[in-house]
């Protein structure tokens, strides 16, 4: 066993009590527990348990810290008005962590145990869920290779493990439109690589052009096509929309870009409810700065509207700068299914414990 537990933390007796709910922003704050299951040389994942969150012990070769072998995802558990809690489209996360998985060669987690271990974490943390409005439980599903390796390849065994932290909005700003720059000098991700799966090597390569970005005073960085400057690809962790009179594009999943749930939610909605010409396709960098509402989609960032654009040469107002009218009703759909005050007509929500 090369993943040991550490280091108990301390659990306050009465979390709602104690926590100030209003001032929740989109950082980690420790919780009562986590799960965790190992997979050995044959390929087959135990059942897992949950246990205290605490700091994990980990080879010096292991797989993931020398070769980047390791996939995670991003969902979150919300305390609805009908004062339970649900999930949304949680399938869907499981599907791409097995997916993402597959990439870096890390044995795929059966969805019915990542399904599993996700309700068992939120339920045994349940007291951290932010009263309905607050925020959200954001849940953080990781895999990594844990057993040592020292020429390149697949590690021996590997760990699976779920934490989860009360989240409050990802922008300090809340829904103000965010100032986004478009870096020439980097790309996220190639055709072919790794950019369609959750793998923590597609973040390393965001961090430097993002910090570049907020020195200059951004909120985060637009990434173009590594083949076809002309076009645009994602925000860091993202996905991209313009709209220009009834039509609203977003990239087409043709490799590089993270196929986001929310993503998929917002094309349906917009064709479904708003009765929007949505197309999955390509979107050039001129479209985008030109389009009369621009907003980027995310399980942390919801849907943001997107107010000011910069490329090397010049500064773009998108619109007139504000929330436009598609962004915000496509935002408020989403939140109100989330948060069950709206009709959940597509099923997409579904309750803990059932
Ligand atoms: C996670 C992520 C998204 C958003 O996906 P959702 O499923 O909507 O949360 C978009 N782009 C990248 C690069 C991501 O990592």
């Amino acid at each position: 066993m090369e993943t040991l537990l550490e280091n108990d933390v301390m659990i306050d007796e009465n979390i709602s009590q104690i926590m100030d709910w209003d001032s929740l922003t989109f950082s980690i704050y420790p919780t009562k527990s986590m799960f965790i299951a190992e997979c050995d040389e044959n390929g087959e994942w135990r059942t897992g348990n949950l246990v205290p969150y605490g700091d994990i012990k980990l080879s010096p070769a292991a797989g993931v810290l020398n070769y980047g072998q390791g996939v995670f995802e991003g969902v979150k558990a919300f305390r609805s008005s009908k004062d339970r809690i649900v999930f949304f489209r949680l399938e869907k996360n499981a599907e791409r962590f097995y997916t993402s998985c597959e990439r870096v060669c890390i044995p795929p987690v059966p969805v019915e145990l990542f399904m599993k271990a996700v309700e068992n974490v939120v339920k045994d943390n349940s007291d951290y869920v932010p009263p309905n409005g607050k925020g959200s439980l954001y849940i953080r599903p990781v895999a990594w290779g844990t057993g040592p390796v020292l020429g390149v390849k697949p590690a021996p065994s590997y760990t699976f493990l779920v934490y989860v932290s009360p989240v409050g909005p990802y922008f300090k700003n809340g829904v103000k439109p965010l100032n986004l720059k478009v870096t020439n000098r980097y790309h996220r991700a190639a055709p072919k690589g790794i950019g369609n799966a959750k793998a923590i090597g597609n973040y390393s390569a965001s961090l430097y052009p993002r910090k570049l970005a907020i020195n200059e005073g951004f909120d985060e960085v637009i990434y173009l096509n590594a083949a076809d400057e002309n076009l645009v690809e994602e925000v860091g962790s993202a996905n991209l929309f313009a709209l220009k009179g009834n039509v609203l594009k977003t990239p087409r999943l043709a490799g590089s870009i993270l196929p986001g749930v929310t993503r998929n939610s917002a094309l349906f909605l917009a064709k479904e409810e708003l009765g929007l010409d949505v197309q999955e396709t390509d979107l050039t960098l001129d479209e985008l700065l030109n389009a009369d509402e621009a907003f980027c989609t995310g399980t942390a960032v919801v849907i943001s509207p997107i107010g000011r654009i910069s490329t090397d040469d010049a500064p773009y107002v998108i619109g007139d700068g504000n929330t436009g009218k598609v962004t915000s009703q496509l935002r408020e759909m989403i939140l109100g299914i989330q948060s069950e005050t709206t009709k959940d007509k597509f099923g997409w929500i579904k309750p803990l414990n059932s």
